[in-house]
């Protein structure tokens, strides 16, 4: 049984003057829908505001619930926050965190949203505009559902916003693995950063994968795995840079899952990037990444 979480309000309008598609949410449903897969779907609640604001400024998140996001920040995060993309800010995080809970439950959940990986303190960035992974990182361990979190991101993206959020905090490892010469510009320090150059291709990318990530797991020795699962590094991603085939990204994911379960631990995945003009192409790339992960994680025996 794969455990989705996803919200319908995860979708919304394609807001005016930006080439973020906000559907790509709910196309990712619908290639799902093509694959006969024992699922469940869950439905998250928005992000209670005080977990946003143990890891965001008040003041910002004020003007996200109020959608009075100024015009510098808005520019930052590449669309205005109406009300659709203010309300899906507070449901993304609850997905994430939700996704982490079941798959302490059950081993394995993803989130149909999420990622949004540039997200800083006081503004958003990058089509980011509340940084999932670093609030429900901070509240499970808070609540003690987790003690030790690694949020692993294999987006084509640095996770710049979850470093800079999450740095100095012994008990969060931020490991990245991405494309040197991508946004952003100037790259944050996570605990584990990899910075590979363009056109890398699969194999070089998955050595240097099997090369660190289980050495990072063993070092710091996490109770969960939070996974930004970008698809981004695909050679037909408009935004990619590493050139990763079908095939690659596949093995990736495999790979991270392997490395997860091999050592008992739960993982919790979040859809992160993924962008193109064939809108359907990049949602079933995304859905190909949850079925990797699912088929890994029952090949290893839940
Ligand atoms: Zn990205």
């Amino acid at each position: 049984m794969l455990h989705i979480v996803h919200h319908p309000y995860y979708v919304s309008p394609a807001a005016p003057g930006s080439s973020f598609s906000f559907d790509k949410y709910g196309l990712v449903m619908q290639a799902f829908a093509e694959h006969a897969v024992p699922h469940q779907i869950h439905l998250p609640d928005p992000m209670v505001r005080a977990w946003i604001e143990a890891v965001h400024d008040p003041l910002y998140v004020e003007q996200v619930a109020s959608c009075a996001v100024p015009a510098d920040k808005e520019r930052r995060i590449g669309f205005p926050v109406t009300e659709r993309v203010s309300r899906r800010a507070f449901l993304a995080p609850g997905g994430t965190w939700l996704a982490a809970r079941l798959a302490l439950q059950h081993g394995f959940a993803a989130n149909s949203a999420g990622g949004s990986h540039h997200a800083l303190a006081d503004s958003g960035a990058g089509y980011c505009v509340f940084n999932d992974l670093a609030i429900a990182a901070n509240r499970l361990i808070a609540e003690g559902d987790a003690k030790r979190v690694m949020i692993v991101d294999l987006d084509v993206h640095q996770g710049d916003g979850t470093a800079a959020l999450m740095a100095g905090r012994a008990d969060v490892f931020t490991f990245s693995i991405h494309a040197e010469k991508n946004f952003p510009v100037r790259k944050a320090r996570s605990s584990f950063d990899l910075g590979l150059s363009d056109d890398t291709g699969d194999e070089d990318y998955l050595a240097a994968l099997a090369r660190h990530l289980p050495q990072a797991i063993d070092m710091f020795g996490p109770d969960l795995i939070l996974y930004q699962a970008g698809v981004d590094p695909h050679a037909e991603d408009r935004l990619g840079r590493l050139a990763l085939s079908d095939a690659g990204l596949a093995a990736r994911d495999r790979f991270v899952m392997h490395a997860a379960r091999q050592r008992g631990l739960s993982i919790a995945s979040a859809l992160g990037g993924g962008y193109g003009d064939d809108r359907m192409a990049v949602a079933r790339r995304h859905v190909r990444s949850m079925l990797a992960l699912h088929e890994a994680f029952m090949a290893c025996g839940e």
